[in-house]
């Protein structure tokens, strides 16, 4: 290794050691060449100081080497873009191990839980036992509409007579809160109304529910629901 001029012990700050490399590239490859390698370092320590900035700095005596002997600049230069190379590919590994491992929780979650079973189901509103508002008047029933958990794609027949037009379809609990609103809408189906809506009651409890319906604004028409 050379000495050190007395002028220069400050180290290199990184804008001055980019730029050193930099002008290098044209000048230090080429202007000094040392074919006997006198006071180079081992390559095992040109390596190291390649990869590793904070040893680097404390090597000024390396670096002013460096600017005299070609092949030990380019050796570092050579040293210093698989170190960088390196350094980008474990960050791109570590990247893809984070992705590997949100989709392999993901697979569980839905492994697991089992994605939402989407299903067609009809029901004849007409027959279902109807709570007109609050604590309304009940007509005689068949029984419950039941829904299996998952997505409902709904067709309620209404009773004829029966607005058409946008309505609300809801699962509220037997205390009438309600739990699910979808948007749903009613049109003449033949002779009787029909009401379609895609009702998702994949996240409900299996458990007694009422089904509300209703046009914008109105008071829900409730009818006992059991969710399986
Ligand atoms: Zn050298």
């Amino acid at each position: 290794m050379s000495n050190n001029p007395p002028d220069d012990t400050r180290p290199l700050s990184k804008r001055e050691e980019e730029r050193l490399l930099k002008a290098g590239r044209s000048v230090f490859s080429t202007a000094f060449p040392n074919p006997n390698r006198e006071g180079c370092p081992s390559q095992d320590l040109i390596q190291t100081l390649a990869r590793d900035n904070a040893q680097l700095a404390q090597h000024q005596d390396f670096i002013l080497h460096m600017s005299r002997c070609s092949p030990c600049y380019n050796d570092f230069a050579r040293f210093r873009k698989v170190a960088q190379r390196a350094k980008r590919t474990k960050l791109l590994a570590a990247a893809a191990v984070i992705v590997i491992i949100c989709v392999a929780a993901w697979l569980v979650v839905r492994a697991r839980h089992g994605l939402p079973h989407e299903y067609p189901a009809a029901f004849d509103m007409s027959t279902q036992l109807m709570f007109r508002g609050l604590g309304g008047n009940s007509a005689e029933s068949k029984g419950p509409m039941v829904l299996r958990r998952g997505i409902a794609d709904l067709t309620l027949y209404l009773t004829p007579g029966s607005r058409t037009g946008p309505y609300e379809v809801g699962v509220l609990t037997e205390s009438e809160r309600v739990l699910i609103t979808t948007p749903g809408s009613a049109a003449v189906k033949g002779t009787r109304p029909a009401l379609t809506a895609r009702l998702d009651v994949s996240r409900l409890n299996p458990g007694h529910y009422l089904l509300g319906i209703r046009p914008p604004g109105a008071d829900w028409s409730l009818s006992p629901l059991v969710v399986k």
